[in-house]
C-alpha cells in the first residue's frame, strides 16, 4: 500500500496544478504517509513479542538451561537460569538471594492485589522457601510472558518466561533497572555484575540431562502435535525433510519390527530432536493376544528402540487404537498410558495428498493430536503442504509429551489420551 503510493506522488509533483497546491497536497500526504509510519512502528512494537524481533521467525525457540554458580561471602550459591537468544535469564529471588547481605541487597515481595512484584534496592531480602532452586527437572514446554515489577517503586513491564511455575527474567533487564552494570565474559562463561566498587561474578556451564532445553511456547496461540505409525521406513525420510524444512517437531510411533531394517532412519528421527513411541512389534492387535504377548511385544519394542538411539520410550500407542480393560490393565502395568488421536487424516485410507491435506486442515483444533502414516508417500507430501498452512494459521507444534505436559496433563499408565483439551 505504502510503496503503491509514492508513484501517485511523483505524478502530482508534475501534474499541471499551481506548485503551491501541489506543494500543499504532498504535505498532506507525506503527514499521512509519516502517520501511517509511525502507526505501524508502534503496531509492531506492541505486537510482535520481543523475543521475536532477535531471529528470524524460528518456529521452534528453546531455552536452554544452565547450572550457574556463584561464590559470595565464602557462601557457594547453586542456581539455574536460562539461555534463550544468548540472553541469561534468571529468577529475580535466586538473584536476591545471591546478592543477599552485600551491598547490592534487594528485598522482593510479591503484591498479589497489584498483582506486581515488588523490589526495594537495600533492603534485606527475606527468603520465603524454595531458594536457589535447581528444579525444574522434567519441564519440556515454557510460555512467553510479560511481569510487572515495580523497583524501588518504579514500575516496568518486563519480557519474561515462564518456566515449570517460575519466571525468568533476562538479566539484563534486571540489572539495567537496577543501575547495575552487567557484563558477559564469553571466554570464563560468566556474567559480572557490578554496583559501585562492588563486582560479582558467577559461570554458567550447559547442563545436560532431562530439561536441558524447554520448548518455549505462545499461550496466545494454538497448539498442535503430529504422529506418525507404523514406521519406520523408506518413506519416513521424505516426512522428516519436510518437518525439517520448517523445524517443527513430531512423534514417532514406531514398530518394533521394522526396526532393525531402518536403524538409521529411527535414527535421524531421533537426532531430529522428534519424540519416539512405541506402537508395539507386529502390528496385531493387542486385545487378541495374550498378556504374556503383549509384554513381550512391547518389551522387545522398547529394547529395539533403546538399542538404535538409547532412548526408552515412554508412549505406546495401540495397533488401530484397539484397547480394552485387559490390555490396559497389563499396559498399566508396565507403565505406559495410552496416546490415541482426536484427528484421524484416515491417510492410510485415501492415499491422496488432497484429501489428507483437507482432512486435517478443515478439521483441526487447538490441541488436537493428528494421527498419520509415515511409510506412505502421499502422506509425506501432504505434510509439506500442511506444517505451513497451519504456521500460517498460527499453530505451534509439539511432541505428544510436550502437548501433556503444556496442556497440565499428567499421564498415567494404563489410561487412554486422544488429545491436549
Ligand atoms: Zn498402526
Amino acid at each position: 500500500m505504502r510503496g503503491a503510493s509514492f508513484p501517485s506522488l511523483t505524478t502530482k509533483i508534475h501534474s499541471k496544478r499551481s506548485v503551491m497546491k501541489s506543494h500543499i497536497f504532498n504535505l498532506r500526504i507525506l503527514n499521512k504517509l509519516i502517520a501511517l509510519l509511525l502507526t505501524a512502528i508502534i503496531f509492531f512494537v506492541i505486537a510482535t513479542p520481543v523475543y521475536a524481533a532477535n531471529g528470524a521467525k524460528p518456529h521452534v525457540i528453546n531455552a536452554v538451561r544452565s547450572n550457574s554458580v556463584v561464590t559470595l561471602n565464602n557462601q557457594v550459591h547453586r542456581f539455574h537460569t536460562f539461555n534463550l537468544f544468548g540472553q541469561n535469564h534468571i529468577r529475580i529471588r535466586d538473584l536476591a538471594s545471591m546478592l543477599s547481605g552485600s551491598l547490592m541487597q534487594f528485598s522482593v515481595d510479591w503484591n498479589s492485589e497489584l498483582r506486581i512484584i515488588q523490589l526495594q534496592i537495600g533492603r534485606p531480602y527475606n527468603p520465603v522457601g524454595g531458594e536457589l532452586s535447581l528444579r525444574p527437572t522434567n519441564v519440556k514446554t515454557g510460555t512467553f510472558t510479560n511481569t510487572r515489577i515495580s523497583i524501588n517503586n518504579n514500575e516496568h513491564t518486563l519480557s519474561t518466561i515462564h518456566i515449570g511455575g517460575e519466571t525468568f527474567f533476562r538479566t539484563r533487564d534486571i540489572a539495567d533497572a537496577m543501575g547495575f552494570s552487567l557484563r558477559w565474559n564469553p571466554e570464563s562463561r560468566s556474567i559480572t555484575l557490578g554496583a559501585g566498587s562492588l563486582r560479582i561474578e558467577y559461570t554458567t556451564t550447559p547442563y545436560e540431562g532431562p530439561g536441558s532445553t524447554v520448548r518455549l511456547l505462545d499461550p496466545n496461540r494454538p497448539v498442535v502435535a503430529l504422529t506418525f505409525d507404523d514406521g519406520p521406513s523408506s518413506n519416513t525420510n521424505l516426512v522428516l525433510d519436510a518437518l525439517g524444512e520448517h523445524g517443527v517437531p513430531a512423534t514417532f510411533f514406531v514398530l518394533g519390527s521394522r526396526i532393525s531394517a531402518n536403524s538409521a532412519t529411527l535414527r535421524r528421527t531421533a537426532n531430529a530432536g522428534h519424540e519416539i513411541a512405541s506402537h508395539a512389534w507386529s502390528h496385531r492387535s493387542l486385545t487378541r493376544l495374550s498378556n504374556e504377548q503383549i509384554r513381550t511385544e512391547v518389551t522387545d519394542t522398547s529394547n529395539a528402540i533403546r538399542y538404535v538411539t538409547g532412548i526408552t520410550p515412554t508412549l505406546l500407542r495401540t495397533p488401530y487404537g484397539a484397547t480394552n480393560r485387559r490390555v490396559e490393565g497389563v499396559l498399566e502395568s508396565m507403565g505406559f498410558p495410552l496416546i490415541h488421536w482426536s484427528l484421524d487424516t484416515r491417510d492410510w485410507e485415501s492415499r491422496s495428498q488432497t484429501a489428507i491435506f483437507n482432512a486435517t486442515m478443515n478439521h483441526v483444533r487447538d490441541r488436537d493430536i493428528i494421527l498419520m502414516h509415515d511409510i506412505h508417500e502421499p502422506t509425506a507430501h501432504a505434510v509439506r503442504r500442511i506444517v505451513p498452512a497451519l504456521l500460517t494459521r498460527g499453530y505451534q507444534f509439539v511432541t505428544v509429551s510436550e502437548l501433556m505436559c503444556y496442556s497440565r496433563i499428567t499421564l498415567m499408565p494404563g489410561i487412554e489420551y486422544r488429545h491436549g483439551r
